[in-house]
């Protein structure tokens, strides 16, 4: 089942920030950064419990990726099966696999402040995907297919006001963005140096090979 409670609770629970809030998340109203504690009754107490084990850090670091890419634990589950048969490193591949998700390329493109606001644009059949309209989040982008807003969704005051706030980290070097025809393209399967996430991938594979 996806999360549907404050979005910035799932940041103080992981101790970090996963930028689920669009500008905000760069501004001092950040929650993380003014109760930089976990969430709830004994929150402020979390450090001072008993050594973490091996299979609670690999649990978080899952839940966290989950979290950063707004996936049900089914979705996350799968793309792991889906990419644990591929050669190469599971981990890199699993994040590979995540990036080239439609909803997470509309928001890297700038489309959307958020992976959920991109969500929200796809179902609504606001997003091309070499020339047809495609209205599932998880479509899989190939490189060099071209992601594109439809013509007459470019003027969503949404859409205007994401471009105008999107940063350089969302962009990243293997995706080519023109802002002005609203289409992107991945150059490259990303390489997990390209991919600005501050997780250990590696801590899931362990957990998933148990
Ligand atoms: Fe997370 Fe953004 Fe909320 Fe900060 S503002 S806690 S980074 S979602």
């Amino acid at each position: 089942m996806r999360y549907t409670g404050p979005v910035c609770r799932q940041c103080r629970r992981e101790g970090t920030k996963l930028f689920l809030k669009g500008t905000k998340c760069f501004t001092e109203k950040c929650p993380v950064e003014r109760r930089p504690y976990a969430p709830g009754q004994h929150g402020q107490n979390a450090g001072r419990r008993r050594k973490v084990s091996e299979y609670a850090k690999q649990l978080r670091e899952k839940q966290k990726i989950k979290r950063i890419y707004g996936l049900t634990e089914r979705q996350f589950r799968n793309t792991f099966e889906k990419v644990s048969t591929l050669p190469g490193i599971t981990g890199h591949n699993l994040l590979a696999a995540l990036e080239s998700r439609l909803d997470n390329m509309v928001y890297r493109m700038g489309f959307a402040a958020t992976r959920r606001a991109a969500r929200q644009l796809i179902r609504h059949r606001h997003i091309e995907v070499n020339g047809k309209t495609v209205d599932v989040p998880s479509f899989a982008v190939e490189p060099g297919q071209p992601v594109r807003m439809r013509q007459g969704s470019r003027e969503l005051t949404t859409v205007l006001a994401a471009l105008e706030h999107a940063t350089r980290g969302q962009s990243p070097s293997w995706l080519a963005v023109d802002k002005d025809t609203f289409t992107g393209r991945m150059l490259e399967r990303p390489t997990r140096q390209a991919i600005p996430i501050a997780a250990q991938e590696q801590l899931v594979v362990e957990l998933y090979s148990k």
